[in-house]
């Protein structure tokens, strides 16, 4: 889940450091895993409640190191106490801590006072569906311990100190561990995919590395291979989820593509190829996912005129109310109405280019001219306003401001490496291509023996 992609910054740490194992991977249900872990951190929890100086924790680790051996025996007394009671309840949508306190027939007034320990406890005002809120209770009713599970490593803590509660948040380590899989293409990708035991999700991930150069609707072939490396994110010894591709290559007709996952210290993630060229393009090919060409660039007969016209741009035919997507980075310099054009976005992108969207039913919600809009981003919707005989989009590509066939013309490449990292890129880059190279090489072998 999407929580917990702040993990990235360890690609970094994988980079220097990187150990390939040759097993496949095995998926565990993500959510299974969570609840599994959420177990784990309350028993932790339970472990650590008991030091007296329980300092803000970095790691588990930490906790249990920091237990200070001379209440050891405090621990054996609490947890003799038969009285003392765990209850776990699930968020539900729409919940609230008052209503989960209801259901575990527990006085609002213990609520209330936890709410009015601290600031941290503000936290509880932010629960989301499927989290744990685990509370422990003694014979009284009262509340000892509420632990809030927000995410697989990180947890909210309000422990009873007398009248009041003590707040923490506590965070678990993680580890990335790098893997391999290959895969030879017999029948299709996706088969050749679940063979080599990766999930669909990361195929998705390869076909947007490489989508750009390789047709994967139309140019795979068998004997087509691919070879990933990638992460798998551990926290505490148990697989939470895949990570990110560090490196991949796919040979399509024999020709090999390969690329790199490149963090540069400002931040900027990209795949590049062994000389540190993006593999994206500056432009999509096309500005409507899920569409046919319904008119191409150059000369026709002109629908409604009748009269023969160069049509200046690619007409796509999409259902009414299909998003339109700004091909390229950069500023709408126009967004309104334009004679036949109907209503129509202009974008002017970085150097010579921009791009005109026409026909459009409606605009995205918010958009206005002057605005920054990023590569993909939804822009309007497929209509049939100005002169159109039905629902499409007409898209035109300029070039210093002449037309040129969007289906044609040379697309500028994404930003290559700032030549400031490209050293760094390099030395990173270069033991991943090395391995890439050893894994593919021996996999073949072994396919073709
Ligand atoms: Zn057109």
């Amino acid at each position: 889940m999407q929580k917990i992609r702040h993990f990235r910054h360890y690609g970094q740490k994988l980079l220097n450091n990187l150990s390939v194992s040759g097993q496949m991977t095995i998926s565990i249900p993500f959510f299974a895993l969570w609840l599994g872990g959420g177990t784990i951190i309350a028993c932790l929890i339970l472990f650590s409640t008991w030091s007296k100086h329980p300092a803000p924790l970095d790691t588990v680790q930490q906790t249990v190191n920091s237990l200070p051996v001379a209440e050891a025996p405090a621990i054996k007394a609490v947890s003799k106490k038969p009285a003392d009671k765990w209850q776990q309840a699930i968020v539900e949508k729409g919940d609230s801590l008052a209503r989960i306190f209801a259901r575990l027939d527990i006085s609002p007034a213990e609520l209330h006072n936890i709410m009015q320990s601290d600031k941290a406890a503000q936290d509880l005002k932010r629960i989301q569906p499927k989290q744990e809120i685990n509370i422990r209770t003694n014979n009284n009713g009262e509340v000892l311990e509420l632990l809030h599970v927000i995410s697989p490593t990180r947890s909210f803590s309000a422990q009873r100190d007398g009248d009041t509660f003590k707040t923490q948040f506590v965070e678990r380590d993680t580890e990335i561990r790098t893997r391999h899989a290959f895969g030879s293409i017999e029948s299709s990708l996706f088969l050749a995919a679940q063979k080599s035991g990766i999930e669909d999700a990361m195929i998705m991930d390869l076909i947007g590395i490489f989508g750009w150069d390789i047709d994967f609707a139309l140019d795979i072939r068998q004997k087509d291979n691919f070879t990933v490396l990638y992460e798998e994110v551990f926290i505490e010894g148990e697989k939470i989820r895949n990570g990110n591709i560090i490196a991949a290559e796919f040979v399509n007709q024999g020709k090999k593509y390969r690329a790199v996952r490149y963090t540069d210290a400002q931040g900027h993630t990209d795949y590049y190829d062994e000389n540190g060229r993006s593999l994206r393009k500056a432009f999509l090919r096309t500005p409507v996912a899920y569409s046919r060409i319904s008119s191409h660039f150059g000369k026709r007969r002109h629908p409604i005129h009748k009269r023969f016209k160069l049509h200046k741009g690619v007409d796509y035919a999409a259902p009414y109310g299909t998003p339109v997507k700004a091909t390229g980075s950069g500023k709408i310099i126009y967004r309104g109405r334009k004679g036949g054009y109907g209503k129509t976005i202009v974008i002017r992108h970085a150097g010579k280019y921009s791009t005109l969207y026409a026909h459009m039913s409606n605009y995205k919600r918010g958009l206005r001219s002057g605005q920054r809009v990023k590569q993909g981003q939804t822009i309007g919707y497929i209509g049939s306003t100005g002169l159109a005989t039905g629902p499409h989009l007409h898209y035109e590509f300029r070039v210093n401001g002449s037309h040129r066939n969007p289906l044609r013309v040379r697309l500028p490449e994404a930003r290559p490496i700032h030549h400031k990292y490209k050293q760094d890129f390099i030395e990173k880059a270069s033991g991943l291509f090395a391995q890439l190279d050893a894994i593919s090489n021996s996999m073949i072998a072994m396919n073709n023996p």
